[in-house]
């Protein structure tokens, strides 16, 4: 059996508690029941071993997951388990929160369930991300208060942020401090923006493409390697780039994968399949099908005309934009959904291309850097000794 793990988006909710201005998805009050949860993880399972893959990583998310109760999770993972003990299979699970209905209660399966971890998402500033009704203000004071109760239980909290308008005005020292100093976050990751799913106004003043958010990343990059690397502190995507450029074992984001295609698939609570989760729930005609209408998973998906363009196109882009690409083979022409959003087309590049290669550039001359004054250290320290 192959070693390779194959994500799973699960989308068991398409309910939230949240109703952020720049949301992509559109929610719906389905929920998947934990009878339908076992057809869709059997035929999950049986998909990985027709294709003789080991593992499953199941990132859980929503709508917002903390509107289904704990106790739904508990179960589900005990089903999944034996589903999984039944096929040879192991399988891991990711919970992806805004973190509004955390309790204590959460804790016992975030804990087995988990591995004591969560995802969460907050802006700074927060311009977008509200409760229904509420204003930012009020899901600021929420989510601190909530992640400072699930930190106290020792629940390690990541944190996943997009940059807006402000975010690059007030800059990138400032937007560290925030969430490290200030929320003692030890791990986060930069999400770059595009607007998914129906346009609005929000989503018409994400930055997607500019000089200054260029600039954003590069500042940033330059605070985390002089700051949070040396202190212990995560921050996507730079920590993964430096680790690849050093020629270290790393797990980059998925924008740079070959073909996302090839290892992510994402299932609502209805049973849709699609490539991710803005594409499940806002682009239905790039649906791959219904698992629950379905014989088995891999039929589905070798009999789907969609899936085949998510295929073609990275090499449709080899062969027309991205060929002279220094980084070809660490891009493969970026992010289908985010070229999409923008251009309207999966055959585009990434319109976050310019910042890509930016950073490419600069994380590469990060890592010569470090293994140059690596090397120098060694020859002197053993220089040292011979001397003596
Ligand atoms: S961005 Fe997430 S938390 Fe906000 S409304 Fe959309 S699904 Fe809910
Ligand atoms: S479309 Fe983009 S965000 Fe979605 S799985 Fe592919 S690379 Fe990831
Ligand atoms: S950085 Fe730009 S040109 Fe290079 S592979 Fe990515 S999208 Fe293509």
């Amino acid at each position: 059996m192959s070693t390779k793990v194959f994500s799973l988006i699960l989308l068991p909710t398409l309910q939230c508690n949240a109703d952020c201005d720049y949301c992509f998805e559109v929610k719906t009050n389905d929920r998947l029941s934990l009878e339908r949860l076992q057809e869709l993880i059997d035929k999950v399972l049986d998909h990985l071993v027709e294709q003789d893959i080991a593992g499953l990583m199941i990132h859980w998310q929503g709508g917002e997951a903390m509107t289904l109760p704990p106790s739904w999770f508990a179960r589900a993972q005990a089903l999944i388990a034996a589903a999984a003990a039944a096929r040879g299979r192991s399988v891991t699970h990711g919970l992806q929160t805004n973190m509004i209905g955390y309790s204590p209660k959460w804790n016992p399966v975030i804990r087995e369930m988990f591995d004591n971890n969560v995802s969460t998402s907050l802006d700074y500033p927060n311009l977008y991300r509200r409760r229904r009704g509420q204003d930012a203000a009020d899901y600021n004071a929420v989510w601190t208060r909530k992640v400072r109760l699930a930190r106290a239980a020792g629940i390690e909290v990541g944190v996943i942020a997009v940059p807006n308008a402000a975010t690059l005005e007030l800059g990138a020292e400032r937007f560290y401090r925030h969430f490290v100093d200030e929320l003692g976050i030890r791990s986060f990751q930069v999400n770059t923006p595009f607007p998914g799913g129906e346009s609005n106004q929000a989503k018409g003043l994400l930055p997607t493409g500019s000089a200054a958010l260029i600039g954003f990343y590069i500042d940033l990059a330059e605070v985390w390697l002089a700051r949070g690397e040396r202190d212990g502190v995560r921050v996507g995507p730079f920590d993964e780039l430096l680790a690849y450029f050093s020629g270290t074992p790393t797990v980059l984001p998925c924008i740079w994968t070959d073909d996302c295609a090839n290892h992510i698939l994402c299932i609502d609570a209805r049973g849709h399949v699609a490539q991710c989760d803005c594409w499940v729930t806002s682009y239905p005609d790039y649906r791959f099908g219904n698992i629950f209408e379905c014989a088995s998973l891999s039929e589905l998906l070798a009999a789907s005309a969609v899936v085949e363009r998510f295929h073609q196109r990275p090499m449709a882009l080899v062969a027309r934009d991205c060929i002279a690409c220094d980084y070809l083979a660490l891009c493969h022409g970026g992010c289908p959904v985010r070229a999409f959003s923008v251009h309207g087309t999966l055959f585009e590049k990434d319109p976050h291309c310019a910042l890509y290669q930016a950073l490419f550039g600069h994380l590469a001359g990060a890592a010569a850097r470090q293994a140059r004054a690596s090397a120098a250290h060694s020859s002197g320290a053993s220089g040292g000794g011979r001397g003596e």
